[in-house]
């Protein structure tokens, strides 16, 4: 595990404005899944120990059209501003994880049982004899080895992503919070993601005891 590296071949690097500043975008194929990534660097990080580091899941329908079910547009943009904050860091942004590797489809198919059914992110897809969560984190080990990064800060709440990278050869110096606002519309996925999923997600401390009004908050 971790020994096959991305070659050059695979990799495409060029400046890349945007509304928060120059990042570096580093385009890669990985040669074991085979998708199409992106790391945005900013900053120095080559070389460079502790980096602020955020590894999201490619969610079409949070980062893209910003639905409120899920938090992972939010925490989207709240890792970049962080990087950008801090003055440098890397978001490894990983293709074929929607909906924890189910695929598109099936991650919407997912969200009809939730809605008529009442059931929880995990409920709804074992439901349909899919797997809880499938992500290989490898490809971002890789393109963090490729980026020669000797440490890192992860911004998370999973403490299974942080197994999973460690895993690959990566070096996680610390855990960041990255905590997303519970509104009505993602209370109940941000609920089962702590209690379902075991995410570190202590601002949720006040819905302990079924209390799902996040006005309670
Ligand atoms: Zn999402």
């Amino acid at each position: 595990m971790g020994d096959l590296s991305i070659s050059d071949e695979d990799v495409a690097e060029a400046d890349l404005v945007t509304r928060r500043g120059t990042f570096r975008s580093v385009a890669f194929r990985d040669p074991i899944d085979g998708h199409e990534h992106l790391a945005l660097v900013y900053g120095e990080t080559k070389m460079r120990e502790n980096v602020l580091v955020r590894v999201h899941s490619e969610c079409v329908t949070g980062d893209i059209f910003d639905a409120m079910r899920c938090e992972c547009g939010d925490q989207l943009n709240a890792a970049l501003d962080a990087i950008v904050q801090a003055g440098s860091g890397v978001l490894v942004y990983l293709r074929g994880h929607e909906g924890r590797g189910i695929g598109l489809v099936a991650k919407v198919r997912t969200h009809v049982l939730q809605d008529h059914d009442g059931l929880d992110t995990v409920d709804s897809a074992t439901a349909l004899d899919l797997p809880v969560d499938t992500r290989d984190f490898g490809p971002a080990a890789r393109v963090l080895k490729y980026l020669d990064i000797q440490s890192i800060r992860l911004m998370s709440n999973n403490s299974d992503k942080i197994h999973a990278l460690e895993s690959h050869g990566v070096t996680v110096a610390a855990r960041v919070p990255l905590l997303a606002q519970a509104t009505d519309h993602n209370l109940r996925y941000l609920i089962a993601k702590r209690d379902r999923l075991g995410h570190h997600l202590p601002h949720l401390d006040a819905f302990s005891h079924g209390r799902l009004d996040p006005a309670d908050a």
